[in-house]
């Protein structure tokens, strides 16, 4: 529920983004939890803060015209949505999806401005995409799409403007592809400007598992702030791509099983914990649907078409796979089965019904804003240490990486409690980066 001048202003972003339901959404769940801050900082109202951070720095829609292999001409739409720079240059992912459209992009994006900002470190807030299906494509056609975006994209990039890195559909492959055309087009080895790079040319250790692993790291806080942990817990996750694969591998390096995992064709399940490097071996390397991960996994592992993954029993579930994959009526079937904590892999993946059933059940629930921060955060690492010439070590990358993420969960926790909702990530979270931008926001004057 909101109060009455804040569903005024939620009204006004509605009115001025009309069609853009994921964005409301994401707007809204915001707002939801703002009511006490700005009771407690009325110069955020005199300023017209949230107003500000609800409105986009900067917007680009381009086309992406390539030839595929039989010589047909495709055209696609591409999104840089460059939302926030009070904290730093823009920066988040690009996501290359079918579902691709304004409204998805400036939902991730304005997410991604409190996301980081919750990182601690000097980065903005940006997002973009296109809605390119790279299902089925070849290697060729994915390097000329990658190159003919970023042959418009380029101009709007820059190492203290606005950096990008992967999403769905987006990982080293893709990076490799746009990297090489900036550098091209630009004449500069700007390592900088991108990143999720491989580690041969100019990519941080960590980065690939970093998202994954700081979900992992993030439960594991949650529970131990009720005295528990991940050992001998056992767990699901949705999807199997680059986040859901490391979330797994983690978990279970942690003493949890992880017994199913999904993708968009269904899901498997695998009573003895997932193999992650069969797992990695078919949908990573092979690119294949995971019911193949069933059929050379044996006959104790089952794949189901129908149904959700949700069903499954477990004591913490990760949806890592993509926006309102996880309804009501799962959050209702997780409460029912014994699942004590939730936390998000994917951004916004657990509907609003779906978070009030958790939060009404009891259940700790940790919103991606914080539980997936881990991936931008080691994407800032790759920044730093592409700024100084310098690689970390594996071990080096990864304790900071926990570091970070158990920062973030303090800042949650303690922020939860100061403003009355002791345990509440989501207000712990929203909070804690909202204050963080509207104070760089304040500072900076009205630009
Ligand atoms: P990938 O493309 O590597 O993997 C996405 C996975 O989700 C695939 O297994 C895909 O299945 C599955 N999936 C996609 N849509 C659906 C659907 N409608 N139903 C069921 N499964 C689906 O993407 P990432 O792992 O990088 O991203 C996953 C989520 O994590 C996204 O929400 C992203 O925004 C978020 N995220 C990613 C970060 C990163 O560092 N990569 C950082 C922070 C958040 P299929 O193979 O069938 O398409």
């Amino acid at each position: 529920m909101l109060d009455e001048k804040l569903e005024a202003l939620f009204d006004e972003v509605v009115k001025r983004n009309l069609g853009e339901a994921e964005f409301h959404q994401a707007v809204h769940e915001v707002l939801e939890t703002l009511g006490p801050v700005l009771a407690k900082h009325p110069e955020l109202a005199e300023q017209k803060i949230i107003q500000r951070v609800c409105e986009p720095e900067r917007q680009v829609i381009f086309r992406v015209p390539w030839q595929d292999d039989s010589g047909e001409v495709q055209i696609n739409r591409a999104f840089r949505v460059e939302f926030n720079s009070a904290l730093g240059p823009y920066k988040g992912g690009l996501r290359f999806h079918p579902s691709v459209y304004l409204g998805i992009v400036k939902f991730l994006g304005f997410e991604q401005v409190f996301k980081n900002a919750l990182t601690g470190m000097p980065i903005g807030g940006g997002k973009g995409g296109a809605d390119f299906d790279p299902k089925g494509r070849s290697e060729a056609e994915i390097m000329r799409f990658c190159q003919s975006l970023m042959t418009e994209l380029y101009r709007h990039l820059g190492e203290y403007t606005d950096v990008p890195a992967g999403d769905i559909g987006v990982g080293t492959r893709e990076i490799g592809g746009l990297f090489g055309q900036y550098k091209r087009i630009t004449n500069r080895y700007e390592s900088g400007v991108i990143t999720g790079k491989g580690t041969d040319w100019g990519g941080a250790l960590v980065r690939k598992e970093a998202t994954g692993y700081g979900v992992a790291f993030f439960v594991e806080e949650m529970l131990r702030s009720r005295s528990r942990c991940l050992d001998g817990t056992t767990c699901t996750v949705s999807g199997s791509g680059n986040v859901a694969i490391y979330a797994i591998e983690k978990v279970q390096a942690l003493g949890g099983r992880v017994v199913a995992c999904s993708d968009s064709s269904g899901y498997v399940v695998d009573p003895n914990g997932i193999d992650v490097d069969l797992l990695r071996q078919v949908k990573e390397v092979e690119r294949r649907r995971i019911d193949v991960y069933a059929e050379r996994r044996g006959p104790l592992v089952s794949f189901s078409a129908d149904g959700s993954v949700w069903d499954v029993p477990c004591d913490v579930a990760m949806p890592c796979a993509t926006q309102n994959e996880l309804h009501s009526r799962d959050a209702a079937a997780l409460v029912r089965n014994g699942c004590t904590a939730v936390a998000e892999g994917a951004n916004m993946p657990t509907t609003p019904r779906g978070v009030r059933v958790f939060r009404e059940a009891g259940v700790s629930f940790g919103p991606g804003k914080a539980a997936n921060a881990g991936g931008v955060a080691t994407s800032a690492l790759e920044m730093q240490q592409n700024a100084s010439r310098d690689s970390w070590t594996f071990e080096h990358s990864e304790q900071r990486l926990y570091e970070i993420m158990a920062g973030i969960h303090r800042l949650c926790h303690e922020t939860a409690e100061e403003y009355g909702a002791p345990g509440d990530y989501v207000v712990g979270a929203n909070v804690a980066g909202f204050l963080r931008v509207a104070r760089a926001m304040l500072a900076l004057g009205l630009v």
